[in-house]
Order: structure tokens, then sequence, then C-alpha cells
């Protein structure tokens, strides 16, 4: 890469984890700190950078002179595929393959970045309760709970009692709300290992930044702060971004899908309120039989729906939607495979969510004043699930064993129920508390975000 022409400039490299729900924020804060001064320097695979070429066209990362892209390789088998990678094989990859290329990559960079420039980098952006409740699988691995002695402890509820004492702030969790890497009978499995060292080292940290608000996650954020280094809750991080006025920095983009504008023209056509938007992200995969549960139920509820259903999301060759369901539902359904989510969420015509709960879909229903219905699939959305149901109001839980009639009845109640009205005014009180904390100088996020970055400026380089 070239030197930069301004050199004094501090300068932060991101390298998120390399999935669609790590990308989007950190691009986000990416942009707001270079909007604050910041040199940037984004980090991306290889893989999901030929991908974004691909879904945004070549000026999406193109960049500016002070806010750069670069990749290093993931370590899995190069794949020409548009699929999502998947996460137990990417963790494994990424810890074993990465440190050294982006050690080059830094080395390339202290070469390039005057001696006045800080250079500092940054991980993850979850939820408060989410990560609370990583940081306490410790406890149960070290008091012999997990790994699990046998399946039967996945359902016979011995371990809620001892998980909602574990956790204080989370009375009545049960095991099965919280993050799902837990639920597991090998002794050797990664993904338990994988979250052991990520909190490990997340105590080594410098500062924790939360993609999250203070009046949304108080206590969990309190009880973080109480044991890890500096807790920078800063979110709605989509809010923050929108007083980034640079226009520069519009075209950069982060989808790896390509977004279907139609959406939002089709969405013009419906009135306030009436649209349930189904949307299960970048990772989730379902069996064809819980796809057909889903959409015969949605058939059955008679509501108007938009159903993103991505190329991925269905496990086997035989995902297809009966003809006798798209038959049914022609006149008030649209399907397709990737939407702009934040644009169609804060769209007026959607009255609610059927979602999985994953932390950026979850904040930005928030975001938008529209509640959910939660079909969580795996890591900290069954917690992300808990508390949108049980603590925030604004979230009803469908079975992992997913039925058509559960569905039916969800979907009833979440547009046209009494359940679901109550759940809107709750949704539209959290949205005004989120556009609050994003505020210009008061809003609690703003003011963490100044800290942040006072942080970022003062430490030694
Ligand atoms: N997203 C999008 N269009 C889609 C589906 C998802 O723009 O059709 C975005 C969504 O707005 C969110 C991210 O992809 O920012 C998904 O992140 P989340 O944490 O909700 O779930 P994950 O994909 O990590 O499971």
């Amino acid at each position: 890469m070239g030197s930069f022409s301004l050199l004094d400039k501090p300068h932060v490299v991101f390298i998120p984890f390399p999935a669609q729900g790590h990308i989007n924020p950190m691009l986000q804060l990416a942009k707001i700190l270079h909007s604050k001064g910041f040199h940037v320097t984004f980090v991306n695979t290889e893989f999901n950078h030929r991908r974004l070429l691909k879904s945004r066209g070549p000026d999406s990362l193109k960049g500016l002179e002070s806010f750069r892209f670069e990749t290093i390789p993931d370590g899995l088998p190069i794949s020409n595929a548009d699929a999502t990678q998947d996460v137990p094989s990417l963790c494994e990859s990424t810890t074993n393959t990465c440190l050294a290329p982006f050690k080059d990559l830094l080395d390339r960079l202290n070469d390039t970045v005057s001696s006045n420039a800080s250079l500092k980098f940054s991980f993850g952006l979850p939820s408060a309760c989410g990560f609370l409740a990583y940081t306490k699988y410790v406890k149960l691995i070290e008091e012999g709970y997990t790994p699990l002695k046998d399946a039967s402890y996945l359902t016979n509820g011995y371990l809620d009692t001892i998980i909602a004492d574990e956790i204080p702030g989370m009375e009545g969790i049960r095991l099965k709300d919280i993050p799902s890497f837990i639920r597991t009978t090998n002794p050797d499995d990664y993904m338990l290992k994988f979250v052991l060292q990520e909190t490990e080292r997340a105590r080594r940290a410098s500062a924790i930044i939360l993609n999250t608000f203070e009046e949304l996650e108080h206590d969990c954020i309190k009880t973080l702060s109480s044991f890890l280094p500096p807790v920078y809750a800063i979110g709605p991080l989509h809010f923050l971004q929108k007083q980034v006025k640079d226009k520069s920095l519009e075209i950069l983009g982060s989808n790896l899908w390509k977004e279907d504008q139609h959406c939002l023209e089709w969405l013009d056509s419906k009135e306030p309120n009436s649209v349930v938007y189904v949307n299960f992200g970048s990772v989730t995969v379902m069996t064809p039989k819980q796809l057909i549960e889903f959409a015969w139920g949605l058939a059955n509820s008679n509501q108007t729906f938009l159903w993103i259903i991505r190329p991925d999301l269905v496990t086997g060759d035989d995902a297809i939607l009966p003809p006798e369901f798209l038959e049914a539902t022609k006149e008030r359904s649209m399907l397709s495979v990737w939407c702009p989510q934040e644009k169609v969420l804060s769209h007026p015509s959607i009255g609610g969510f059927l979602t999985h709960s994953g932390w950026n879909s979850t904040l930005e229903s928030i975001g938008s004043g529209v509640p959910m219905i939660c079909w969580p699939f795996f890591a900290e959305q069954q917690t992300n699930c808990w508390f949108s149901c049980t603590k925030w109001g604004i979230g009803m839980e469908i079975d992992s064993d997913v039925k058509r009639d559960e569905v039916k009845i969800l979907v009833k109640e979440l547009m046209i129920g009494e359940k679901g009205k109550e759940m809107k005014e709750k949704a539209l009180e959290w949205k005004k508390l989120a556009q609050d904390s994003s505020k210009y100088s008061h809003g609690s996020s703003y003011k963490n975000l100044e800290k942040l970055i006072n942080l970022l400026l003062l430490s030694p380089k």
C-alpha cells in the first residue's frame, strides 16, 4: 500500500471476525472513527473481499487515501462459492492462520504511518447479555457441569437453577437460553474451547467495545464492567453512523450478497404496520421440513409478508417451496434472497419481524420500533431471544422444533393480537431510548464514544 499523506493522524486497524454480522457493525464504527479524524485500515479475508467486490462492485472497496482496505487469508480451502462459511471451521482456521499475515500487515502499516500515529485494532461487538453469558462458561466448566455428562442433561432441567444462580441479573434463565456452545457432551468441542480462549483474551484487552446502549442493557454492562477492562457501550452503531456527514464514505458497504432494492418499492405499496418481515440472517440454516412449516404457518396466518430466503438457508437438495404455497400467497407476499435490512425494518409498512435473534438484527429491530418473533439458531442468539422476550417485552419465542400452527398463531398475535399491540408500544419506547442514546453530545452512547476516542488518542503506541 502507498504511504498516507496525513501522517500525523491516529490510525485504527479493524479486523472483524469474517462473517456478515461482525463486518457490518465494525464497518459502521470504522466510518464513525474516520469521520472523527482517524486513518482507517479495514482488514477483510480474501474470500470476503472477493464476495464484497462481486455483490457491491469495485467502487464499494476502493476506499480513500485515509480509509484503506487490506486482505489476509482465512486458512480455509479456496472456494468460489457464494455461500456462508462454516462458523466452527472458520473459528479454527482463523485462529491457526491469521496471526502471521496480520502481524506482517501491521509491520507494513507501521512502516507507512508516521511515528506520531498510533496503531490500534479491535475485534467483536456483541450484546452485553450474550457476552456476559459467555464469560460464565469458564465457571461451568471448572465446576464440571459442562461438557454435559450425557444428552439427557439437554432436556432434564437439572442445570437450569444452577445456571440462573451463576449469572446475577439473569434470574430465571435456563440452559437453553445461554449461548448454545455450552450444550455439548464432547470434551474436545472446538467452539467451547474457542469461547473460553476469547473471553480470557477479553480480560487482557485495553478496552471492550459493545454495540449496545446503557438504557437497554444497564445491568449486564455494569456486571461486565466489574471484572473486565473498561467497557464502552456505543450502540446502536447504525444510529451513531447516521451522524457521519462524510459523503465520500457512503459508497463503502459491507453486504456479502447483492441487495434486492425492489423490496422497498414493494413495501411502498403496503399499508403502515401491515407486513411481517421474515429473515434469518447470514448464518442460520434450517431443514427442508422447517422451511415448509414456516411457509404454511405464514400462509395460514393470512398476513402479508416479505420473506428473505438466502440461497444457502436450507440444508440438502430439496429446498423447494410447494407450488400450492406460492399460489396461495402470491397476492400478499414477496420472496427475495437478500435485502437492505436496515431500510426494510425502518419502512413504515413493517409491523413485525420473524428473526433468528442475531444481535444486529435485534438492535436494528429495536432501533426501528419493530416487535419480534424469535427463532434463535445458535451462539448468543438464544440469550438475545430470552432478553427480548422476558426483559425487554418485545419478543415471543417459537419452539426450535417449529410447527406451522405455532407460526400461524404467533404471527397473528404479533400483527393483530393484544400482545402484539403491547409489544409494539414497548418497541417504540426502546426506539426512542435508542435514538436518545446516540444524540450528539448528551446521549449515553455518544458520550461513551467520545471517551473511547480519548482513550485511543491518549494511550501509548
Ligand atoms: N442483513 C441484510 N440483509 C439481509 C439479511 C441480513 O442487510 O437480507 C444484515 C442485517 O441488517 C444485519 C446482518 O446482516 O446487520 C446480520 O447480522 P445478525 O447479527 O443479525 O445475524 P448473523 O447473520 O450474524 O447471524
